[in-house]
């Protein structure tokens, strides 16, 4: 059901058709779509496997299993898959041979918690967040303390291996995005539960850090942006979506609690939902964000 809860929410809605493309997930997170073959790909963390849907046939079957308890996932601009593994603590790449590289695994010689959610920059380098839920119990990774002793957000170049903290005054960092174009990145704190909007400075730190948006239903989690900039966020009754101001204007209803999201389809104009045991998708008015893949 979509909900109009300000005019400007008018040009993005669909035909209110929500489909739901498969059942059968403990906690379904991560979604990311592969337009080259016309795929989605999304994590089961619990059950510590990687599902994939064929938009061909509508088939859905393993794609990874184990998988590292993956959570978090997205493509580089080669198109190659970004995964956040909570069960190895690490963040890594799928090569287009099917290698596994690590991006990231420590930060000065500690391990990460569990990372959650990343992001690709147009310069190559991996935005991700490190909150605990990986380590807080086994049903997500494995039970272990904190290394680090915090959750923070962190950047990491693939080209020299360097990898810095980025913000450290999260308590339970999750999704994150950048703006449309790539001085904003929005990035969620699932435990205080707003997003705040940060400056990203030409050396690849940030400043700012102003919360942008509050939570009225649920918890936020996983955050993408769309053509316009409006940012789409995973909440307890569904997808919210807010002008760049910061603005709630309106909401995509869903009948399970939603964890991530994604736009795909050949068009980028078909939004996909992780949401519990099930992944739903709808067709909107309107597309995606720029993918790096087609701005290059
Ligand atoms: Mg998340």
């Amino acid at each position: 059901m979509i909900e109009m809860l300000d005019p400007r929410f008018k040009d993005c809605r669909g035909d209110d058709q929500v489909e739901r493309l498969y059942q059968g997930c403990r906690w379904a997170e991560g979604p990311v779509y592969f337009p080259a073959h016309r795929s989605l790909v999304w994590s089961d963390i619990p059950n510590d496997r990687m599902l994939r849907w064929d938009e061909a046939t509508g088939g859905v079957g393993p794609f990874r299993q184990p998988a590292g308890y993956t959570n978090g996932n997205t493509l580089d601009a080669e198109g190659r898959l970004v995964s956040c593994e909570h069960g190895n603590r690490r963040v890594t790449r799928t090569e287009h041979d099917g290698s596994i590289t690590v991006i990231a695994d420590r930060h000065q010689g500690k391990r990460f918690n569990s990372p959650n959610d990343a992001v690709v920059r147009s310069d190559g380098s991996i935005w991700f967040t490190d909150p605990s839920y990986g380590i807080d119990s086994d049903y997500e990774g494995h039970r272990a303390e904190s290394e680090i002793g915090g959750c923070h957000v962190y950047r990491a170049d693939p080209a020299t291996g360097e990898v810095r903290i980025v913000a450290d005054d999260f308590v339970r960092p999750n999704g994150l995005a950048f703006s449309l174009d790539e001085r904003l990145l929005y990035i969620v704190d699932t435990r205080v539960n707003h997003i705040r909007a940060f400056e990203v400075t030409p050396q690849g730190t940030l400043t700012g850090g102003d919360v942008l948006a509050e939570c009225s239903k649920g918890v936020f989690d996983g955050i993408r942006l769309d053509d316009a900039g409006r940012i789409w966020a995973a909440a307890g009754d569904g997808v919210h979506c807010f002008d760049p101001d910061g603005t709630l204007i309106g909401k995509i209803h869903f009948p399970e609690t939603v964890s991530n999201l994604v736009f795909g389809g050949p068009k980028g104009n078909r939004l996909f939902v992780t949401a519990t045991t099930s992944v739903y998708s709808i067709m909107l008015t309107v597309n995606g964000a720029p993918r790096l893949i087609d701005r290059r």
